[in-house]
């Protein structure tokens, strides 16, 4: 069969490497801004007050208050600040919550937003917006929501601690797993995917045995830059379904649900499509993809069981219905016994499915 695909590539610049959150200043001015607010989570504010005071006149303050999932009133009283200070961009500092926040602007806005990320979520290079209003969180895709420059500094996520550097790097391992699958894949979607995954798999398990590594660091910054952008290219399936029911209806944990249902998504899906999942059993060097990545997570002191999560058990019977309402894709039929199984599974944190 002849070659056939689209590709549409993300018009983010990316500038990557230690020291790069300092260049903001010179990403201001090729973007033609002279007032940023920065924004952070209340625990990065001296982070962000530190960089705002490193612009001097180029900042017109801080707004430390980003909150998981994005909250739209959140946003209305960043809104109100952003205004009154007469902002022409965003900086955001921090993990996935703050990148929503400064997109979340961005998309109301259409203001410029640089991004320094500090975890390994990839949120800052998609043009994905998750908003939660009364409780209820709702997704959309827009151009708006794209940042325009993403510091990537090795630097910064030293502090990440350990056990989140490994949930937030399972993350985003979730993302290029199911970018190997996806209906949309392409060569270069593929090829990004697979390299994602191996410069994690190779530097997590640096990144526990010592946090300082700034090389494993770096590997894992630019394995989170290329899972990002295949969430960002091409549409998730089966797993994302899950993260989304589970972490929607039980308010459970981002990164940790993302980190304990891959391996069984995974292992679920490979029962179809086993040689479009060989780039992660090649990383782990483990036969069944599944299996390895249960394995690997398990190695690092990850979480593997929804019930240290909080997910309650009688939960299980409502996620699995949820989970069949209104699917994804996926590359394999969904049936609700086998869709029951798998949260059964990942709730007792058993090995996947061969
Ligand atoms: P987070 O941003 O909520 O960070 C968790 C906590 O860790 C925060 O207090 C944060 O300040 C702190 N932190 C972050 N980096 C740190 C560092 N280097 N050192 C010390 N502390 C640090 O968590 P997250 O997992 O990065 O992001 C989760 C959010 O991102 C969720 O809301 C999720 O829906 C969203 N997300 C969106 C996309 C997308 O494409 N839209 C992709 C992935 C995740």
């Amino acid at each position: 069969m002849t070659l056939a695909f689209e590709y549409t590539g993300s018009p983010a610049k990316i500038v990557f490497g230690s020291g790069s959150r300092g260049r903001v200043r010179e990403m201001m001015d090729d973007l033609g801004c002279k007032r940023a607010l920065v924004l952070a989570t209340p625990f990065q504010k001296p982070d962000a007050e530190s960089l705002a005071e490193d612009l001097g006149g180029l900042s017109t303050g801080v707004f430390a208050n980003a909150t998981m999932h994005t909250p739209t009133d959140v946003t209305e009283q960043a809104m109100v600040v952003l205004e009154e200070a007469d902002a022409d961009c965003v900086v955001s500092l921090g993990g996935g919550s703050t990148t929503g926040l400064g997109k979340a602007i961005a998309y109301r806005t259409d203001l410029p937003q640089i991004v320094i990320p500090t975890s390994y979520a990839g949120s800052e290079v998609t043009p994905i917006l998750g908003q939660t209003e009364g409780g209820t969180k709702t997704t959309l895709s827009s151009p708006r929501a794209l940042p325009e420059v993403v510091l990537y500094d090795p630097d910064l996520t030293v502090g990440l601690p350990v056990g989140m550097s490994v949930t937030s790097g399972l993350n985003a391992i979730a993302h290029a797993a199911e970018a190997l699958y996806a209906k949309d894949r392409n060569p270069v979607s593929t090829l990004m995917a697979s390299d994602g995954i191996r410069a994690l798999v190779d530097a997590l398990p640096k990144i526990v045995e010592n946090p300082s590594d700034m090389e494993a660091r770096g590997n894992a910054l630019y394995g989170t830059w290329l899972c990002g952008s295949v969430l960002g290219t091409v549409g998730m399936a089966l797993h994302h379904k899950l993260c989304h029911t589970l972490g929607g209806a039980f308010d459970l944990p981002h990164a940790d649900t993302h980190t304990v249902i891959l391996p069984h998504a995974v292992a679920f899906n490979a029962a179809e499509v086993p040689e479009l999942l060989a780039p992660i059993a090649d990383a782990l060097g483990h036969e069944m993809p599944g299996l390895g990545l249960h394995e690997f997570a398990k190695s690092l002191g990850a979480p593997t069981t929804l019930i240290e999560l909080g997910m309650p058990e009688d939960g299980i019977d409502h996620a699995a219905d949820l989970a069949m309402a209104n699917p994804y894709w996926n590359p394999r039929k969904l049936e609700r016994p086998l869709v029951r199984r798998l949260i059964e599974k990942a709730f007792h944190g058993l090995p996947p499915a061969r």
